[in-house]
């Protein structure tokens, strides 16, 4: 379960769905599980450290959840699987990302405070949350 955030840009009428979720791409559940998975749903390079710290750890979990990110740099939204391995000490490694526009480090926002962000089409800050058309997805 998780919640889709509507966009809509007041300039260009430009709309946008994005996804954050209690809901888990990857449910929580040891590396050596998922490893022995068929499908592989992370980009290979993901894959390959998860591997690698697999060798290198006992014991870890691993969990993927629908995260919004922002730009600090120029406000645009993006929403992506955030990756986290972890064991019951610390987080070992955590998904970072990058704007595909400037190529700032994205940050965790949270969107029910965000009310305002830049349009990915006109790139005016005219991108507003649209509330009625929020919907739940599972
Ligand atoms: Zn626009
Ligand atoms: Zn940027």
């Amino acid at each position: 379960m998780g919640d889709a955030f509507a966009y809509k840009c007041r300039k260009c009428g430009y709309e946008e769905y994005f996804n954050q979720g209690h809901g888990f791409l990857v449910h929580p559940q040891s590396v050596k599980e998922y490893l022995g998975l068929r499908t592989k749903l992370f980009h290979y390079k993901t894959h390959n450290k998860i591997v690698r710290l697999a060798k290198e750890n006992k014991n870890l979990m691993i969990k993927a959840t629908f995260q919004i990110y922002i730009c600090p740099n120029c406000e645009l939204l993006y929403d992506k699987a955030e990756v986290k391995v972890y064991d019951e000490n610390k987080t070992i490694h955590r998904s970072r990302f990058r704007c595909s526009h400037c190529n700032s480090k994205l940050k965790l926002t949270n969107i029910h405070r965000l009310s305002r962000a830049t349009c990915p089409v006109c790139k005016k800050k005219t991108f507003h949350r649209d509330h009625a058309l929020h919907e739940l997805w599972d």
